[in-house]
């Protein structure tokens, strides 16, 4: 479970004993203002004044979208000279490079 409050705060309990308030630190919140537990007892005291949210329904929020990559189209060239077919455009300029070299 993730309680969400504050960045950075210290949440303590206070406890009466022998009519002598006490304070006890309890848990700070990060950064991100969210302390991760699964202390029962911590939960139920902090949710009468925090949100407690559910770490699975965070997990649920992720995006059911998926983007894929990009699909490569290959682009087929053809050599004019002698009709082999290219998928790779640097096979391709090096094909026409050794018929060049070869008129010469
Ligand atoms: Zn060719």
């Amino acid at each position: 479970m993730i309680i969400l409050g504050e960045p950075n705060t210290l949440v303590s309990i206070r406890t009466k004993k022998f009519g002598e308030i006490k304070k006890k630190p309890l848990f700070r919140f990060d950064n991100n203002g969210e302390y991760r537990t699964n202390d029962a007892n911590i939960i139920k005291k902090a949710s009468k004044h925090f949100n407690v949210i559910d770490e699975v329904i965070i997990e649920s929020i992720i995006p059911d979208i998926i983007i894929e990559e990009p699909e490569v189209i290959a682009i087929k060239r053809t050599c004019k000279t002698c009709g082999a077919t290219f998928t790779n455009v640097g096979d391709f300029f090096a094909h026409a490079r050794e018929h060049k070299r070869s008129v010469k």
